[in-house]
């Protein structure tokens, strides 16, 4: 068993229209955009991400809006529903908010005793929303979402899997527990985490395949400390019989990614170094950033991106 892996990174799904998945998270969801940049393999399509104030590993979603991309069929072999922590007593106001924001798929309900608010992202993404005990992560203050209520990162995700059984393995062998289970869901979770500590797997010996689009998790990312701790995570998936990819630099932090027996693919992301390493914590979001071998096509990729405002 590993010990290297503190919880979640990021999550990053896929979008249909960038201005509108901007607008989404930043003015009804309250998190901020705290880099624009492009997708690294694919420099015409934007990487936009969202977090709390400093886009802390853990509370960063991200997204690829690869335009008018015609929306997912959810099924198994893919995340679920993507979670959010969210202070005690503050379902209210976000169910108040929601509807204020015509966010579609509301329900509430309680899971692994804890309350939690459903709701549609974008392209009908799933969320939810869970009122957490003891989290001590600050949220972004920023408009009208208070500290009260402001969304604190992640609290983990589910996934849809025909076979909950060799990816439950694998999760204990990543340093996860399993700590509950409830009909078809198993939840599992880590000691010692950054908070986005929890991975539900949702059995579906039944169900098809999911057919990834819009509204589609990509990928979601575990996070690590550094590059040294990467590393021997890397050499233990490998000793294990993954097919895990070399080391790759994504400018904001380091990354391996490998596939799950399920089909999920997953990612081990460094903490460092961090989104404010080419741009001021003041102003993190606001300019586009591309990575330095695309910067001198920096007037092409503008012509082809589509602009966004705010
Ligand atoms: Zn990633």
């Amino acid at each position: 068993m590993i010990t290297q892996i503190k919880g979640l990174h990021h999550v990053t799904s896929m979008a249909a229209h960038a201005q509108q998945n901007s607008d989404f998270f930043t003015k009804k969801l309250g998190l901020r955009r705290v880099k624009k940049t492009v997708n690294f393999d694919d420099p015409e399509v934007y990487h936009l991400y969202y977090g709390d104030e400093f886009g802390t590993p853990g509370s960063v979603m991200t997204y690829f809006p690869f335009p008018n991309m015609a929306q997912g069929f959810p099924g198994a072999g893919e995340v679920g529903d993507t979670y959010f922590a969210v202070p005690k007593g503050s379902l209210e106001f976000w169910k108040d908010r929601l509807v204020a924001h015509n966010v579609s798929g509301l329900s509430v309900s309680e899971v692994f005793g804890e309350k939690r608010l459903r709701f549609d992202g974008p392209d009908r993404d799933s969320f939810s929303l869970i009122e957490v005990d003891n989290d001590n992560r600050t949220g972004w203050k920023h408009g009208d979402v208070s500290s009260s209520e402001a969304i604190q990162g992640f609290r983990g995700a589910s996934l849809r899997l025909k076979d909950a059984a060799a990816t439950g393995e694998l999760l204990r062998f990543m340093g996860y527990e399993q700590v509950d289970s409830q009909g078809d869901h198993t939840r599992f979770a880590i000691n010692g985490g950054n908070g986005a500590d929890i991975i539900d797997i949702e059995a579906l010996p039944e169900a098809t395949r999911a057919r990834p689009g819009a509204g589609s998790v990509h990928h979601i990312a575990f996070a690590v400390e550094n590059r040294a701790a990467q590393l021997e995570v890397r050499k233990a998936l490998l000793d294990t019989g993954y097919q895990v990819t070399p080391v790759i630099d994504r400018d904001y932090f380091w990354a391996i990614y490998f596939r799950t027996p399920g089909g999920v693919l997953f990612e081990v992301a460094t903490n460092e170094p961090g989104f404010d390493r080419d741009e001021d914590a003041a102003h993190l979001g606001e300019g586009l950033k591309l990575p330095t071998r695309y910067e001198p096509h920096r007037a092409q990729i503008e012509q082809l991106l589509e602009p966004i405002t705010d």
